[in-house]
């Protein structure tokens, strides 16, 4: 009779989170993460798993932000044959998140060999299908079994679309335990999402707190100060150029933009969202409004994810429409706004000024 928890991820660093939990000889994987870093690293982390795939028999997964799902397909590459266990939405999430990840693995492998580097992706596409078979989606608050002596349930954390606190009941015959994974959590008072749920009680608490030293400024000011950039920069006859990440932060972007707009703070913008990434998951968002939150936001965002009813958003959705979207919004005669995913920023010479907001 044993239960034992193990951390291969997310501890004394960050990213590739993977906390092994075991329950007489049952393995349950938290959480899957690739770890993102310098390649020298990275490469060898995301391919060599710290532990046999055969040997997990299930997986519960917090979220879908790849630093906590993106080695999901190699553990299905290396012989993973169970379920994986998260919210529908989360599930809903996984579909884009990736398929984009072994695309942009297969891009970065063909681009360094041609500069004379041996590298092989972790993954493809067909690695990939196989393991979004394997999704199990489940609502909030509703218990399920994982595998015997391992029962589950989903907390809403308030991170992203999705994003969940697990509680798990555990128990080896000997011993009932709650132990309680929080993933990621998130904030109260922001839009679209609703505010985390209260923390459930429990025995043992597993948490990540990579920015666990720093104190979130109040929401408002959040839009106070983005207003004062806009202003700024429109006064200088500058174009704005602002990093976000693709899923959850963009469309929080766009919705204070929208607001400074209808209030007149700022006047009329024509924002492009440079991924098709963010602007499919900001549509899953729209398509799951029972897990937005109950202030009067949900109407916002489905118009916003619809370019007619926004007529100053671009939501390109595929690569091969973003050009000429981007050549619309360069012709246009107001002010520019480019909302881009935050890592394609750092090598942007095009940008006049990078906004950092603090979500
Ligand atoms: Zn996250």
């Amino acid at each position: 009779m044993s239960i034992s928890l193990q951390f291969f991820g997310a501890a004394r660093h960050v990213t590739g989170s993977k906390h092994l939990l075991e329950v007489n000889g049952k393995r349950v994987l938290l959480d899957c993460g690739m770890v993102q870093g310098p390649r020298k690293i990275s490469d060898k982390a995301n391919r060599d798993l710290p532990f046999p795939a055969d040997s997990i028999d299930a997986v519960v997964l917090s979220h879908a932000h790849i630093d906590h799902s993106g080695s999901l397909p190699r553990l299905v590459r290396l012989g993973f044959k169970g379920d994986i266990h998260c919210t529908n939405p989360t599930e809903d999430l996984l579909g884009l998140l990736l398929p984009d990840s072994a695309h942009i693995q297969a891009h970065d492998a063909r681009y360094l060999r041609k500069k004379g580097h041996r590298v092989e992706p972790a993954y493809d596409a067909e690695d990939v299908a196989t393991t979004l078979k394997r999704a199990r989606g489940h609502t909030y608050h509703k218990r399920f079994a994982v595998c015997e002596g391992v029962e589950a349930e989903f907390f809403d954390a308030g991170h992203i679309l999705g994003s969940s606190m697990v509680l798990l009941s555990v128990d080896d015959g000997s011993q009932r335990l709650r132990i309680l994974f929080t993933g990621d959590f998130g904030r109260k008072d922001l839009p679209i999402l609703r505010d985390p749920d209260e923390v459930p009680a429990c025995d043992y608490l597993i948490t990540e707190s990579t920015y666990g030293d720093r104190l979130h400024p109040p929401r408002t000011d959040l839009q106070e100060t983005l207003c004062g950039i806009v202003e700024e920069e429109i006064r200088d006859g500058g174009r704005i150029l602002i990093p976000a990440f693709s899923v959850g932060r963009t469309p929080i972007v766009v919705y204070f933009l929208g607001n400074l707009m209808a209030a007149k703070r700022i006047p009329k913008l024509s924002i492009f969202v440079d991924s098709p990434l963010s602007s499919k998951a900001t549509k899953v968002m729209a398509q799951n409004p029972q897990s937005l939150t109950t202030r009067p936001v949900k109407s916002s965002i489905a118009a916003a994810t619809r370019s007619s009813s926004m007529a100053c958003v671009m939501w390109p959705m595929s690569r091969k429409a973003s050009p000429s979207m981007l050549s619309e919004v360069g012709s246009s005669s107001r002010p520019r706004v480019c909302v881009k995913p935050a890592a394609s920023c750092i090598t942007s010479s095009r940008a006049s000024r990078i906004l950092e907001i603090a979500c």
